[in-house]
């Protein structure tokens, strides 16, 4: 054969395989891995082409959040997209399926700061719980009309409101579009182990309770965006309770800096092994709900487990006090300005 026929056979060959399809199409252009998808980089053609029977959209969040002198704060937020992009692997091993990540959602309700009722803090810009809901309505309205049915959000941040808002958007999807919607970081199984390794006698004492960037919550920084911890937490005065009213007493003094526990004894080594152990169970836990191989009625949520506290109970109501408050004041001037 004459090597120029030769040559454009080859050409036309390999282009005709290149452009079989839409899917493929993205695969070649993405690169790695070939069937998880940015959603915000798809074309109208391309999310069209996705069987909504195996396709999981993941929602990750993070709230802007403070945590005190030494940690970045969006600290909830990095933590949720690296699970996000650990579990989005985990499900592009299975043959045919593929993943859709949501852009990262950076908003979230009721900052640690709430605990000692102080609710404007440098470092936390949250929404107010029916923000949070009706914002997350929203785009679960979105994807549930357009046929997708296999969705979790995953937004790590122990407040209960704010899970609460969360679990009410999956309750609407599934019940609306009958699909499987999932608050994933608002299932006690997942969100009570979240940063937590084993620790040593001396670490437990000198961290106490801490329900907010600890040792546990600073090793995890520490281990996954080293950058963004200073280096003076190694000299963090601790902000040790043993209990929730402790905490309490504790975040209303004026010289509270944001964290509870103890940042000083914090190790990326710790951050490390709670990672791996916990990023490895979340994921199967996610793969077995797949699976349908667990009943989420029989979960408990931790915004139900919550309620079991009276003092969470006075703390979450103080809290949507507070919004409420914050709600009137945006009405009032809507109203004097004769806007809707
Ligand atoms: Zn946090």
């Amino acid at each position: 054969m004459n090597k120029s026929y030769f040559v454009l056979i080859i050409f036309i060959l390999t282009f005709y395989s290149c452009k079989s399809d839409t899917q493929k199409d993205l695969q070649t252009k993405n690169a790695v891995p070939t069937n998880i998808f940015q959603l915000k980089e798809l074309n109208t053609t391309q999310i069209q082409s996705f069987d909504k029977s195996k396709t999981v959209v993941l929602i990750p969040g993070g709230i802007l959040e403070e945590h005190g002198p030494f940690l970045p704060s969006f600290t909830d937020g990095y933590w949720n997209e690296k699970l996000t992009d650990t579990i989005a692997k985990a499900i592009a091993k299975r043959k045919d399926w593929n993943v859709l990540i949501f852009p990262t959602i950076p908003l979230g309700n009721s900052g640690a700061n709430d605990v000692g009722m102080k609710y404007s803090f440098p470092g936390t810009y949250t929404v107010r719980f029916e923000t949070l809901r009706a914002l997350f309505m929203d785009i679960a309205t979105e994807l549930g009309e357009q046929k997708f049915k296999n969705l979790f959000i995953i937004h790590g941040h122990g407040a209960p409101n704010h899970q609460r808002a969360l679990d009410q958007t999956a309750d609407y999807f599934n019940d609306t579009y009958h699909g499987k919607m999932v608050n994933l970081m608002g299932l006690n199984p997942i969100i009570l182990n979240w940063f937590d390794a084993p620790k040593t006698l001396q670490q437990q004492k000198e961290d106490g309770f801490t329900i907010h960037a600890g040792m546990a919550e600073t090793s995890s920084m520490l281990y996954l965006v080293p950058h963004l911890v200073d280096s003076n937490y190694k000299q963090a005065t601790p902000f040790t309770g043993n209990t929730m009213e402790e905490l309490i007493e504790i975040g209303k003094s004026p010289q509270w800096k944001g964290y509870f526990g103890s940042q000083r004894i914090a190790t990326s080594q710790y951050g490390q092994d709670a990672w791996s152990r916990n990023s490895k169970m979340i994921t199967q836990y996610v793969l077995d709900i797949l699976d349908n191989k667990i009943n989420l009625d029989t979960v408990v949520r931790f915004g139900n487990y919550s309620k079991q506290s009276k003092i969470d109970v006075m703390l979450d109501s103080l809290s949507l006090k507070e919004e409420q408050k914050r709600k009137e004041k945006q009405l009032s001037w809507l109203k004097k300005r004769g806007l809707k």
